[in-house]
C-alpha cells in the first residue's frame, strides 16, 4: 500500500475513534465507556392494516397507507462481553455483523426481548446455532409463552443453546454486566423485556417492540399494533416506557423504527416526538 494511502486510513482511524459510524447495515455509537451497534436484518414497510384504530385517522397519520420499518437488532460490546440483543430473522443480520467487525463467534449472550420470530429467527441457521458461545437470556414469563406458541422453534433452540438464564425484569439485577438492567414492558408479548444500558451517567434502552411505527405511535400511543397480545397492558407499557425517556432523558432504540432507531424522545402534552440521532 502506498505511505500516503496508509497515512489517510489512519487520520480515518483517528477520526472515527470514539464517535458514531454509519454504514449500510449497521450504526455504532458510544453509551459511555461500551459500544452499541445497531444491526439492520431487513428494512420494509407496514401498512396501515398493522394497526388498531381508526381508517380516517390512520390514513391523516399515514396518507400513502404504509410506513417506513426495520428489522433490527442491537449490540453493547465492552467490559469484556458482546451482547447482542434480539437476532432478527435470519436474513441479513450475519453478513452486517460481520461488516460492523463482530464474529458471530464472540457473541457471548444473546438477550431476547420477546420471542416473536423477527427476534429469534437469527438464533439459528437449520439446526445450527448462529452464535455457537453465546448463552441466551430471557425473561420466564416469555420462556413460557414461547414454549406454547412456537415449541418446535423452542425446542430447537434449547437443544442447541442449552437452558438458557432467566432474566430478572426489576431494574436492579444485572444481565450478564452491571450496565444492563431489564425493564418489563408486558403487553406486546407476556414477557416483553426492554433493556436500560448505563454508563458513565449516558443511558440507553433498547425498547424491543414497544412500538412498530414511529409515525403512527408517536403521536398517537394509544394505537397499537394488531399483534400486540393485550392491548391495554401494551398502551400502559408504551407510555411508561415513552414517558420515562422523555423525562429521564434517556436515549431510544427500538428494533423496528426506520434504521438504526435510535434517538431521543420529546413530550408534547399526551403525544411524543422522536428525534434521530444522526
Ligand atoms: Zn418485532
Amino acid at each position: 500500500m502506498h505511505s500516503s494511502v496508509i497515512l489517510l486510513f489512519c487520520l480515518l482511524l483517528v477520526l472515527c475513534a470514539g464517535q458514531s459510524v454509519r454504514a449500510e447495515g449497521f450504526a455504532k455509537t458510544k453509551v459511555g465507556d461500551l459500544d452499541f451497534i445497531c444491526v439492520q436484518d431487513a428494512g420494509g414497510e407496514f401498512d396501515n392494516t398493522t394497526f388498531a384504530a381508526d381508517a380516517d385517522l390512520l390514513h391523516k397519520l399515514a396518507p400513502s397507507g404504509k410506513t417506513p420499518n426495520s428489522c433490527s437488532a442491537f449490540v453493547v460490546k465492552g467490559n469484556g462481553h458482546t451482547i447482542l440483543i434480539d437476532t432478527g430473522m435470519g436474513r441479513k443480520m450475519l453478513e452486517n455483523l460481520k461488516a460492523a467487525g463482530i464474529d458471530p463467534a464472540s457473541v457471548d449472550a444473546v438477550l431476547l426481548t420477546h420471542t416473536h420470530h423477527d427476534h429469534t429467527g437469527g438464533l439459528l441457521a437449520g439446526d445450527k446455532p448462529n452464535f455457537p458461545n453465546a448463552k441466551i437470556w430471557i425473561n420466564p414469563k416469555e420462556l413460557d409463552f414461547w414454549k406454547s406458541s412456537n415449541k418446535a422453534q423452542y425446542e430447537k433452540a434449547i437443544s442447541v443453546y442449552g437452558e438458557p438464564n432467566p432474566i430478572v425484569a426489576d431494574e436492579k439485577t444485572d444481565i450478564v454486566i452491571p450496565e444492563i438492567k431489564a425493564i418489563a414492558i408486558p403487553g406486546h408479548t407476556p414477557g416483553h423485556t426492554g433493556f436500560l444500558i448505563t454508563s458513565k451517567g449516558d443511558k440507553i434502552f433498547a425498547a424491543g417492540d414497544i412500538l412498530h411505527s414511529g409515525t403512527i405511535q408517536f403521536p398517537h400511543p394509544e394505537i397499537n399494533a394488531k399483534f400486540d397480545r393485550d392491548p391495554a397492558k401494551a398502551i400502559e407499557s408504551r407510555r411508561s416506557i415513552l414517558n420515562r425517556a422523555a423525562d429521564e432523558g434517556w436515549r431510544f432504540a427500538a428494533a423496528h423504527l426506520p434504521f438504526p432507531g435510535i434517538g431521543k424522545i420529546k413530550k408534547n402534552a399526551d403525544a411524543f416526538q422522536f428525534e434521530p440521532e444522526k
